[in-house]
């Protein structure tokens, strides 16, 4: 029925809809890994050591065609084109703030929508990267948990996110340091986010030191053991409160993987060079900021080499908690500091657009 329309069509149709096919069927070169590029390279007798060539110019020097891949022979580079495509980033929205931070909004070939976001800082500029289309953990806090969660991101679209703000840049402007921070989380898409990470930080492909990159968990125990097995980037965990109780009340996952269970996984995770995990601490009035809190958090985390980010909560519109007076984070921080702690207030960046994870996109969903 449907090809009987087609064939009654003017002459172009078919063409052009079997071209969309041909495209929507060819796989996305920013998909694969540089040991899966071997892998077909070697599927059809070619030498695998080209594969270090094709993944250099995909993602270090992110070139938009094959054709620019002048190194490789005319063959090779016509065979990556019958089987590869090449994304390009689809910018869909910029807010720039007066602080510099600067939100990404981008649109994604089902047309989903993610955010990403530059953070200007005095010796270096973050960019926080998205790993899921939402999120399914429903943290009351967070407005990406309260929009639920549609899908996880493929390693592409995560590179993508890097391309994209890299060329909003100018020229003498570079990502220093990325952070997975953004929509989602990253350790329940473990798989494309590890392919991620390990791009990130190789030399010839987006080419970060490891201790530049960061991932953030809100605390899915077992895979913080293994992401410290398999990678040697830093470890951030929302951890906001010091009682299960709490916890339980602000973050679901926190009854699946109680404390205990995610400090020990954080004790179990191998510092590298006197590196520390982050524990992140989003501080909203009455709920988790008293004095006894911040002196359960010094004994939580006794032993754990880390530090502390205390965030003041950046309210959005249905959101039910409020931030602290300037005086109360204060006071929590002095118990910290007191005891040792390197501890951070970090004012939320781009406040006047919204640049908190999910909030950009909630904005357009309305
Ligand atoms: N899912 C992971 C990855 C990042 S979530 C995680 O939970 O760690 C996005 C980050 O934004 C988290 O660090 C979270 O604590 C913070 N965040 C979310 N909503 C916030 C709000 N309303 N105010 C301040 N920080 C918020
Ligand atoms: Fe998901 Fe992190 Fe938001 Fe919780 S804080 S809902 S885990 S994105």
């Amino acid at each position: 029925m449907f090809l009987d329309l087609l064939l009654r069509q003017p002459c172009y149709v078919l063409p052009a809809f079997l071209y969309l096919c041909y495209l929507l069927a060819m796989q996305n070169i920013k998909d694969f890994t540089l040991k899966e590029i071997e892998q077909w390279l070697v599927s059809f007798e070619e030498k695998s050591y080209k594969a270090l060539q094709i993944f250099a110019w995909v993602f270090n020097r992110g070139v938009g065609s094959f054709d620019e891949m002048t190194d490789l022979s005319k063959e090779l580079r016509e065979k990556l084109k019958e089987t590869f495509s090449i994304s390009k980033p689809k910018i869909f929205a910029i807010e720039k703030s007066k602080d510099g931070t600067k939100k990404l909004l981008l649109e994604l070939e089902d047309k989903n929508y993610i955010e990403c976001v530059l953070i200007p800082e005095e010796d270096r500029l973050t960019l926080c990267i998205s790993s899921q289309v939402g999120c399914p953990l429903d943290c009351g806090f967070c407005m990406t948990g309260k929009s639920g969660f549609v899908r996880n991101l493929k390693l592409s679209e995560m590179a993508d996110q890097v391309f994209a703000a890299q060329g909003v840049l100018s020229d003498n402007h570079k990502i220093t340091n990325l952070v997975l921070m953004g929509m989602g989380e990253p350790l329940l898409n473990y798989e494309e986010v590890i392919k991620f990470l390990n791009i990130a930080i190789h030399q010839k492909g987006l080419g970060f030191a490891p201790r530049r990159v960061t991932v953030s968990t809100s605390g899915v125990a077992p895979m913080i053991e293994r992401l410290g097995r398999e990678t040697k980037v830093n470890l951030a965990v929302s951890l906001n409160a010091a009682t299960d109780e709490i916890r339980n009340r602000l973050m679901p996952i926190n009854k699946k993987y109680p404390l205990q269970i995610l400090l020990d996984a954080c004790r179990k995770y191998p510092a590298v060079r006197n590196r520390h995990i982050t524990f992140e601490y989003i501080m909203m009035q009455d709920v988790n900021d008293s004095i006894k809190d911040a002196e359960r958090l010094v004994e939580l985390l006794k032993g754990i080499r880390c530090k502390i980010n205390l965030i003041p909560f950046n309210p959005f519109p249905i959101s039910e908690f409020k931030r602290p007076p300037e005086k109360t984070i204060l006071n929590f921080q002095k118990v910290l500091l007191d005891n040792n702690y390197v501890v951070i207030i970090r004012a939320s960046k781009g406040q006047d657009i919204s640049a908190e994870c999910g909030q950009l996109r909630g904005k357009l969903q309305g």
